[in-house]
């Protein structure tokens, strides 16, 4: 606090702040964190901006924290910024799983560990993964989906193919309708990926699946709040928002408020805040070189990384005020706000 105020005191004189700057910089109690997002689309990625910002601070350590806009080259390049500047660890939140090998190595040849957030890296020396059980999402969301609507014409909204976690939502989901695939209960009469997770995208291609089957879809399963938004829009110009059973993920508070109103049938809360205090903890003590205690690890096609997976939670309506609200992830009153 003392150092804090000095500062204060002289932050008219521009070359006294440079070199408080610099003092701060090269403070070798203070490990410097770098946390790459690939996008800030998603409601849910200025939380875990901010929290983990926190939780770092908490710990004595400090971030800067970069997002990339979707766009690979960016998020090397920044990456490449953060390693020059001279982060102890880089925490990255991969825009393409393959693509982003290319940032492991470069931080590797700094001596700069990479840990691996909420996406897996895939192919390449990553040191560790803090995410949730995506296979479960991916179940959690078609199983909600059967409870509602167990026979008919299905359609699958998926995430990015470029981000691993969309084929592992996918692959849960599959998990779960297979079976019925199998023995004929359902048709899945549509099933493609979203590029770059736009809403947009997935309007277009609910657009697209309603009028090869002349309207005749029973059933959505959507990977995000995201996508569920494009798809239930695509819906109501139909007359079948609300009338059919649709997924979602992230209890976004527009993706809450459809469930509460109807339009959607359930969402996925992951506690952004659990995801964000376990990777800052682990990021400050590699920084130190400390030991990072985890719970198994999961292969990135190259090596296993040992990894954290947290449990994601399914919402309906009747368990928001238990689970969202509750935990002070979204408000009463901004969820039932009519
Ligand atoms: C995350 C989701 C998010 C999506 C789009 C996924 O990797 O796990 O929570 O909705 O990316 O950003």
């Amino acid at each position: 606090l003392a150092f804090l105020l000095v500062v204060t005191g002289c932050s008219n004189n521009a070359e006294n702040t440079a070199q408080v700057d610099d003092k701060l910089i090269s403070d070798p109690n203070k490990v410097f964190i770098g946390f790459l997002l690939d996008t800030l689309q998603e409601e849910r990625w200025y939380k875990d901006k901010e929290l983990f910002e926190g939780e770092v601070d908490k710990l004595g350590g400090r971030v800067k924290t970069l997002a990339a806009n979707g766009l690979d080259d960016v998020q090397f390049k920044q990456a490449e910024l953060l390693i020059e500047e001279g982060v102890d660890v880089l925490v990255v939140v991969p825009h393409d799983a393959e693509v982003s090998a290319a940032i492991v190595d470069l931080a590797h040849e700094a001596g700069v560990k990479v840990i691996s957030y909420d996406r897996l890296i895939k192919n390449a020396q990553v040191d560790y993964y803090v995410s949730f059980d995506n296979v479960k999402v991916g179940e959690l969301q078609a199983a909600e989906i059967v409870k509602n609507k167990s026979v008919g014409q299905f359609a699958y909204i998926g995430g990015a193919e470029s981000d691993n976690n969309a084929v592992l939502f996918r692959q849960g989901a599959m998990n779960v309708l297979q079976p019925l695939i199998d023995n004929g209960d359902i048709r899945l009469v549509f099933d493609q990926y979203t590029d770059g997770w736009d809403p947009a995208i997935a309007e277009q291609n609910m657009v697209q699946a309603l009028k090869a089957n002349g309207n005749q879809i029973d059933a959505v399963v959507a990977a995000n709040d995201g996508t569920a938004g494009g798809v239930i829009n695509a819906l109501s110009t139909v007359g079948l928002a609300g009338k059919i059973p649709v997924s979602g993920q992230d209890a976004e508070l527009a993706g809450v408020q459809r469930v509460v109103e109807g339009t959607q049938t359930m969402t996925i809360y992951k506690s952004i805040n659990q995801l964000a205090a376990q990777a800052a903890e682990m990021a400050v003590k590699v920084a130190k070189g400390e030991d990072i205690a985890t719970d198994g690890a999961v292969n990135n096609g190259e090596v296993d990384v040992p990894s954290i997976l947290l449990a994601p939670i399914a919402v309906t309506k009747d368990n928001v005020r238990e689970t969202v609200i509750k935990d002070g992830y979204l408000k009463e009153e901004e969820v039932y706000k009519k």
